[in-house]
């Protein structure tokens, strides 16, 4: 890091991590040169961010967008710029902290980029664990950059993890709120509609991750990234139903003590935590008062209701380039729900007839795995699932 003013780029800046992520820098914008914002089509977003935080780069993933984006930042001394070359170059430019909140796998490259001049990485984007876990730790390693978890029960297992001996980890487990069909009668959820599965009992996100929760791919993402990111055997990963959102995560050691990380449904903790990290600093979140809270409870995970999670077991059991294939299915099942293409309960039904067809992508050795093997891997995947969707 350097002395004074430390350097941070946000990637998503427009979405809802990346306007979380604004709200903590813009709170003390003495402490961070903004060096670069990115976004997508929302440029009268982007451009507004980027004015406020003086930012020296802009980029609008969306190639069409370069002339509006401009116009909105004539006079500003902003540089603006468009496309996914643009993206790339712009995560490329020395920073020390850097901000991975784009969705989906297009967060991938530019995660790595900023590993690769040595950032520390707050990692938002668990698809990049999911599709190449091995590569990002094995970039950071190279390097000598810092990968810390933003979802927040990474960053909960991360906090328990703190002086503690990772040999000493008897499980993981990650809560799940159970997203908007929790309560829902298993018939009715084939009739459910992307505006319904869009709504979160507890957190305010993105459409797709929120649409994500319900189906619990998020949910069966999240299982893959503990084990990427803490090496932890996945029989030692458990996921619990807990419909107040007010633990994220807990560790479980082998002298049988379970430490709970405990806090309100709000992602300014896990963004600044990874912030202020080594350091713990105030953060405006709100403070629990317990008594109000009255009870927290629990339920076990239906496996019929939410399929996603017996194929992430399969996924993590496979290995290689199945993490790859498992998003890129998601990614494409979950368009087609959103266009009104298929059904909520077909998603499911497309991820596991691509795992199946591209088993054969299981057999690469973690070690040897490159970018354009898990770009070739995604690519299939894609195929695979637009033919079982029209099928
Ligand atoms: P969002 O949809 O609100 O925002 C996504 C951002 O990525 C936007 O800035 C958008 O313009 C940009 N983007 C989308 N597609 C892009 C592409 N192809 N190329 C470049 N930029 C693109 O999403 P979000 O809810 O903020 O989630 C962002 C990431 O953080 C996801 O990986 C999600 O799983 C993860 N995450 C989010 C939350 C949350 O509370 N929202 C919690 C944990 C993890
Ligand atoms: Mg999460």
């Amino acid at each position: 890091m350097t002395a004074g003013r430390r350097r941070v780029s946000i990637f998503g800046a427009t979405g809802s991590i990346g306007q979380n992520t604004i709200d903590l820098i813009a709170r003390d914008p003495d402490a961070y040169e903004v060096i670069a914002l990115t976004g997508g089509a929302n440029v009268a977003q982007l451009a507004r961010d980027a004015r406020r935080l003086n930012a020296r780069l802009a980029v609008t993933a969306d190639d069409t967008r370069l002339e509006d984006l401009r116009a909105a930042l004539a006079g500003s001394g902003v540089e603006a710029a468009a496309g996914r070359a643009a993206l790339i170059e712009a995560a490329s430019r020395p920073a020390d902290w850097v901000m991975s909140a784009i969705v989906g796998a297009a967060g991938l490259e530019p995660g790595l980029r900023a590993l690769e001049q040595g950032a520390t990485l707050a990692l938002a984007n668990k698809e990049s664990m999911v599709c190449a876990g091995a590569l990002m730790l094995r970039t950071a390693r190279a390097h000598d950059a810092t990968i810390l978890p933003v979802d927040s029960e990474h960053s909960a297992v991360f906090q328990a993890l703190i002086g503690e001996d990772i040999a000493a980890v008897e499980r993981v487990i990650i809560t799940a709120s159970g997203g908007a069909f929790r309560d829902w009668p298993l018939e009715d959820l084939a009739r459910a509609t992307p505006a319904q599965a869009a709504t979160h009992p507890n957190w305010a996100m993105g459409q797709r991750i929120t649409i994500d929760s319900a189906s619990m791919f998020n949910k069966a993402l999240e299982l893959i990234e503990t084990k990427e990111f803490f090496g932890l055997d996945p029989v030692r990963i458990e996921t619990v139903v807990h419909p107040e959102s007010m633990i994220h995560a807990l560790v479980g050691f082998t002298d049988g003590a379970l430490m709970a990380h405990v806090g309100p449904p709000d992602m300014r903790h896990a963004i600044g935590f990874a912030l202020h990290h080594p350091y713990r600093k105030p953060l405006p979140v709100e403070r629990l008062d317990l008594v109000k809270l009255g009870q927290l409870t629990f339920r076990a995970p239906c496996e019929t209701r939410w399929p996603a999670l017996r194929l992430a077991r399969e996924v993590m059991a496979a290995g290689g380039l199945m993490g790859a294939v498992f998003n890129a299915a998601k990614e494409r099942a979950l368009d087609a729900f959103i266009e009104g293409r298929i059904p909520f309960t077909r998603m499911a039904g497309v991820v596991e007839e691509v795992l199946s067809r591209l088993s054969s992508q299981a057999g690469h050795n973690a070690a040897g795995i490159t970018l354009d093997m898990v770009s070739q891997a995604d690519h299939l995947a894609r195929g695979e699932a637009d033919r079982s969707i029209l099928g």
